[in-house]
């Protein structure tokens, strides 16, 4: 006689599209980056936590050797503290008019790319912690190297009248992701300069960060005293260098399957026509979901541990695979994304289907969860983090 099967180890058939963040994947990776900058470790958090959900990869960063938080907007950085977080944090990317005295409140540090910017800081309430921010090639954020000495002479008279304390410089690269650009040493050029420019001027600044993710990575002469890093967090590095772990998978149950002949035509546009008689299964995951649809035509998932196909244009709310000669059930769960442990194709494969990068992947698939009637969300990995709690 045989025993019969306890129904709680049988996983559960997925019911609906499901995003799991694996905060061990953000701990190990965390764990990895501290251990190769010279300086310390900030985590970048910004998009929510490149969709991951920004509290989440704080904590879980701060518990495995981050001791800064970043972030762009004051939008971004509040919640940090309404969750709690006591972490220095910085937020590099504000306009003129931003609540600066909010900032100064909630003890959070902001970038200076400006006179306009020191000027409206200076004059908010309190004394506001600055990080001078010089452009480092990019002609993006951060001051025009012509502004400089300039933005460096004003911020100390601020100093000295007690409105503001430049705590840092902060730069950023713009091609670290390929070491051999010439780019880069141009970059730390800039830098140095503007950090003997800093100190010409009467500035101390303690914290002096340039690298993010792939800087620190690849060029230790980045480091100074701190790293930026987001990316990495989350599993990706642009570098192409370093084993990181992806922290998301994404699942979906098929909806139905069906037996078509050769020559059927699937999708809008008909784009794409079955070679041979096979099966389609239906899955209810789409672009209004993350996905991208410059993918249509590339992309492959894992069904029952293989490669397929998806087949004719994505959808807003589903795609095809083409599961071959034989079907697969209703309810069959389906891998579209992942570590890449088990051959599912990972955020970075994705990214080359969509000829995009999978940053944009990432942030695109965390918004849909965001809503609650798209993507589920769910958190594994965390137990770490209710120790520590
Ligand atoms: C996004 C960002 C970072 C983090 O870069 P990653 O490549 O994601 O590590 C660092 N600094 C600035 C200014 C950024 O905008």
């Amino acid at each position: 006689m045989s025993a019969p099967c306890p129904s709680a180890v049988v996983p559960a058939a997925p019911t609906r599209p499901l995003l799991e963040v694996d905060l061990a994947a953000v701990g190990a990776n965390v764990r990895l980056l501290a251990g190769r900058t010279g300086g310390g470790l900030m985590a970048v958090v910004k998009a929510d936590g490149f969709g991951h959900g920004a509290v989440d990869v704080a904590r879980t960063a701060l518990a495995h050797g981050a001791t800064w938080l970043g972030v762009t907007g004051l939008a971004e950085a509040l919640p940090l503290r309404a969750a709690g977080l006591r972490a220095p944090v910085l937020s590099w990317l504000n306009p003129v008019g931003a609540d600066w005295a909010a900032a100064i409140a909630a003890d959070v540090d902001v970038a200076v790319p400006g006179l306009e910017h020191l000027a409206a800081v200076a004059a908010a309430p309190g004394r506001a912690r600055v990080h001078l921010h010089v452009d480092c090639g990019m002609a993006r954020d951060g001051a025009a190297p012509a502004t400089w000495s300039a933005l460096c002479a004003a911020a100390r008279r601020a100093e000295r009248r007690g409105e503001v304390e430049v705590v840092g410089v902060m730069g950023h690269l713009g091609c670290a992701e390929d070491p051999s650009d010439a780019c880069n040493a141009r970059g730390r050029t800039r830098f140095a300069w503007a950090l003997e420019t800093a100190r010409a001027a009467g500035l101390r600044p303690v914290h002096r960060h340039l690298a993010s993710t792939a800087a620190t990575l690849t060029d230790p002469r980045t480091h100074h005293t701190m790293s930026r890093v987001g990316a990495g967090l989350v599993g990706i590095d642009p570098s192409g260098t370093t084993a990181l772990r992806g922290a998301l998978t994404l699942t979906a149950p098929v909806v139905s399957v069906r037996q078509v002949p050769a020559g059927t035509p699937v999708g809008y546009g008909h784009e794409h026509r079955t070679a041979r008689a096979t099966h389609l299964a239906l899955v209810p995951v789409g672009y209004g979901d993350g996905l991208p649809r410059a993918a249509s035509g590339r992309a492959e998932v894992v069904v029952r541990g293989r490669r397929r196909p998806v087949v004719g244009r994505l959808s807003m709310d589903q795609l095809v695979v083409d599961v071959g000669e034989r079907p697969v059930p209703p309810g069959e769960p389906v891998t579209l994304l992942g570590p890449g442990d088990a051959g599912e194709p990972t955020a970075t494969d994705w990214a080359g289907w969509a000829g995009t990068i999978a940053h944009e992947v990432v942030t695109g698939l965390g918004a849909a969860t965001r809503t609650g009637t798209r993507l589920e969300r769910r958190v594994v990995g965390a137990a770490h983090l209710r120790s520590l709690a």
